[in-house]
């Protein structure tokens, strides 16, 4: 039964699978305890409901649970990156490469930064809103510490040459962040096939309640220089202060286990539902053009169209 209006604004929110919202009433009431709390069972329940969506997250990106990293959100998660990275050795010269596609999340603490000094690139992307991986390269430089590029873009769904722009990254120690906010949970994601360091992703695009992302932040020695954003109590491994958001941390769990379950599926069928939209819209709109790529993966994502 078709019901109206249909709402087709996926990019911009989803709404929360059910199974998440089952998932995530019991820690309004029941596990209310604060993780914090390391001297009684009420803390110690949140602390497990906690430990369980950690694993759920990083396993949806191949992760170490010791990796995952609550906030508010990818917008959080970005400015934590970003800032965090540019703040963490304030005496080490700083430069940033960033794509001027990038989100408002990555794009506004870029620009904060220059503001202070920081000398920060923008790479334009090729007509297809791709970046050739030649212009990143050529915008590196010796004091280049971070390169930020989203995963898949909010508004035409291309996906970026992330592995490959970490080729260059890693051999020249500079940290590789990406914006993973439109792509967790709809194209297969494994941080070390991707060559990340740093990964930026939210419930509410995947399914899950708003207010609630993580950032991952990859494990290694000497550990990885980010500075938190703010002070407080030491939550998150001292990268993000504040009392954890179990029942959003406990919903981001669950959509992050569904989509794992649900990935190959989902992307057939939206796939399938794009195609019929278009070739639809292309039989009886003459003149009709589509922004992004096939060939970048917005096919396989379920997004971007030729014209
Ligand atoms: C939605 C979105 C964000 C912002 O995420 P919030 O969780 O709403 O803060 C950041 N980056 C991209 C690419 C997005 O699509």
């Amino acid at each position: 039964m078709l019901s109206l209006p249909i709402y087709m604004d996926h990019h911009a929110t989803t709404p929360v699978d059910p199974r998440v919202v089952e998932a995530m009433v019991p820690c309004f009431t029941e596990t209310f305890g604060n993780p914090s709390s390391r001297q009684h069972t009420f803390g110690w329940a949140a602390r497990d409901a906690v430990s369980a969506a950690r694993r759920q997250v990083a396993d949806l990106i191949g992760a170490d649970p010791r990796e995952i990293h609550f906030t508010s959100g990818a917008t959080e998660s970005d400015n934590l990156a970003v800032r965090g990275v540019a703040t963490a050795e304030p005496r080490r010269p700083l430069h940033v490469v960033t794509m001027t596609t990038e989100h408002h999340a990555v794009l506004d603490p870029c620009r904060r930064l220059e503001r202070e000094g920081v000398e920060v690139s923008y790479v334009e992307p090729r007509r297809d809103g791709i970046c050739d991986v030649a212009d990143i390269e050529r915008a590196l430089r010796p004091e280049t510490r971070l390169v930020s590029v989203m995963t898949a873009n909010n508004e035409i769904g291309v996906l970026q040459p992330i592995a490959e722009i970490a080729a260059l990254t890693r051999p020249r120690g500079v940290l590789l962040h990406t914006d993973a906010a439109q792509a967790v949970g709809k194209v297969p994601i494994d941080v070390g096939a991707l060559g990340v360091d740093l990964l930026s992703l939210t419930a509410h695009k995947m399914c899950g309640p708003k207010g609630i992302g993580a950032l991952y932040v990859r494990r290694c020695r000497p550990r990885l220089a980010i500075a938190p954003l703010f002070d407080g109590g030491g939550q998150e491994q001292g990268l993000r202060s504040g009392t954890l958001n179990v029942p959003g941390i406990v919903g981001l769990g669950a959509a992050a286990a569904i989509c794992r379950d649900d990935l190959a599926r989902e992307a057939r069928r939206v796939g399938a539902l794009r195609n019929r939209l278009l070739g639809g819209l292309r039989a009886r709109l003459a003149g009709a053009t589509g922004d992004g790529s096939p060939a970048g993966g917005g096919a396989a994502a379920g997004r971007g169209w030729t014209a």
